[in-house]
């Protein structure tokens, strides 16, 4: 399928030009590894700009999920998938789309913040931006950092030491880091894993407030396991459930408030209200 010229626009000048937040569309993912199924026929639409929340007990494939929404899954030896996964309608599958586009497009942020330890915050943030191939003269990547940083939250705090290392950060200003080191490449929906399971509450409520910030510029899909905070930061849930060794399917999905409130399934109302 050709690029749509939005897509294509986005993708020529990705470094200059503030790319918009795109839909993600998953339709029918089912995911093995070996011959173990994990995934059962997932279809999720997420929104243009806001925020889903995935959640759901330990092992029922969210991790999973958020990997197949970047082509991450297909790294792993022995893993298989079935279905689509449409970025503005546009199949990130499809065969005439490189990896890194995808990866590109569609950022990753995980559990444990993992600036890279040798370099400094300023070259952190550049990272992904290199690994994709792309080039800037010097006055551009100054300006991608200042803006990076900002968009992140954490520009205040760093502006006098961008040349340290980002491993000398706290906790919550890594995650920080890591974050900008994804917006750096403007991609167009970012996926968070877990973001501030590694946080202490303080850092996680300031990563929250950098997760809705950014949230109208690209969208966010996060796994969590709290509940306040899937409560706090999202427009809309999906509520995952693998009962029984069965693979993991979405029980419920639908706007943040209503699934709090008058969840349908007995189960996201037993959940949601942490009785398992
Ligand atoms: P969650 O993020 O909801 O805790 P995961 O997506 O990590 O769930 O895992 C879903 C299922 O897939 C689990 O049963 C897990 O043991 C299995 N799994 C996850 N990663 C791998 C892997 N690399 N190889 C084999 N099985 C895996
Ligand atoms: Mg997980």
């Amino acid at each position: 399928m050709p690029w749509t010229s939005g897509a294509h626009r986005a993708h020529r000048s990705a470094p200059e030009v503030a790319a918009e937040p795109a839909t993600l569309e998953a339709r029918a993912v089912s995911a093995w590894f070996g011959e173990r199924k994990v995934l059962d026929r997932v279809s999720l639409t997420m929104p243009a700009g806001q925020v889903t929340a995935l959640i759901g007990p330990s092992g029922c494939g969210k991790s999973t999920f958020l990997r197949t929404l970047n082509r991450m899954h297909e790294l792993v030896p022995g893993a298989a998938l079935a279905g689509e996964v449409l970025l503005e309608g546009v199949d990130l599958y499809d065969a005439e789309r490189r990896l890194t586009d995808a990866r590109r497009q569609v950022g990753m942020v995980f559990q444990k913040p993992n600036p890279f330890p040798a370099m400094s915050i300023q070259e952190n943030v550049l990272a992904g931006l290199h690994l994709t191939g792309a080039r800037l003269d010097r006055d551009a990547e100054e300006s991608l950092v200042e803006e990076s940083l900002r968009r992140a939250g954490l520009w205040n705090e760093v502006k006098d030491r961008l040349r340290q290392p980002g491993s000398a950060l706290s906790g919550g200003q890594q995650q920080r880091l890591c974050i900008a080191r994804s917006l750096a490449v403007k991609p167009r929906v970012l996926l968070m894993d877990e973001p501030c399971s590694a946080l202490d509450p303080t850092s996680t409520r300031v990563v929250e407030e950098t997760i809705t910030q950014i949230a109208e510029q690209v969208t966010i899909v996060i796994v969590t396991h709290n509940m306040q905070q899937a409560h706090r930061v999202s427009d809309q849930c999906a509520f995952f459930l693998a009962s029984h060794g069965t693979p993991g399917v979405i029980v419920e999905h639908g706007p943040t408030e209503a699934m709090f409130s008058e969840p349908q399934d007995q189960r996201t109302s037993d959940y949601v209200n942490g009785r398992f």
